[in-house]
């Protein structure tokens, strides 16, 4: 694809340790999926030019690549942004149940209010270990007003269409 671009929005990622995060930034732009889990190679910035509406839109991605140690993350880290993509893992209870709420309380407090925030339930690859029903993460994407999809960085499935989806929301915004 070209690399001109009509528009150019940021992104973030958050959500707990080992959720996937990495993994459904680089399947997004190498389309690709890094099995072993190896700190060393922890992508922490990845961009991709998409088509939104017809419009080549440029997607910069910073993931929070070791930062979620810290939980509370800066609010630098969330300047300017565009989009949130809060991932958590649909076999660890506790990525869902016990730390998103905390997550998205950091996100809506450093950021702009109009911020687009994704939920994803990531590793939906290994449903046979599912741990959080697709219902109780689409509930609680509406309690929160967020827009919400399963997907899966091994699979590729709906990885690029949930980026798609937030883009598509920012560029209503705008
Ligand atoms: P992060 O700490 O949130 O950035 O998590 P990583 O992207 O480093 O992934 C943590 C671990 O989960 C790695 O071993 C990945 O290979 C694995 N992983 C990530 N996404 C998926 C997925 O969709 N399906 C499966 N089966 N494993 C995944």
């Amino acid at each position: 694809m070209s690399c001109t671009y009509a528009y150019r929005f940021k992104f973030v990622t958050i959500g707990d340790a080992g959720v996937g995060k990495s993994c459904l930034l680089l399947q997004f732009t190498d389309k690709r999926f890094r099995e072993v889990e190896d700190l060393t190679t922890g992508v922490e910035y990845g961009a991709c030019v998409v088509a939104v509406d017809g419009k080549n839109t440029k997607l910069q991605i910073w993931d929070t690549a070791g930062q979620e140690a810290f939980r509370c993350i800066t609010r630098s880290y969330y300047r300017g942004n565009a989009a949130c993509l809060l991932v958590y893992d649909i076999t660890r209870r506790e990525t869902f149940f016990n730390h998103l709420a905390s997550w998205l309380e950091d996100a809506t407090q450093h950021a702009s209010a109009r911020m687009t925030i994704i939920l994803i339930g990531n590793k939906c690859d290994l449903s046979h270990r599912r741990v959080v029903s697709y219902q109780e993460g689409e509930q609680f994407a509406k309690e929160h007003g967020l827009l919400f999809m399963e997907a899966s960085a091994k699979t590729a499935h709906n990885v690029e269409k949930a980026f798609i989806l937030a883009a598509r929301t920012v560029h209503k915004k705008i």
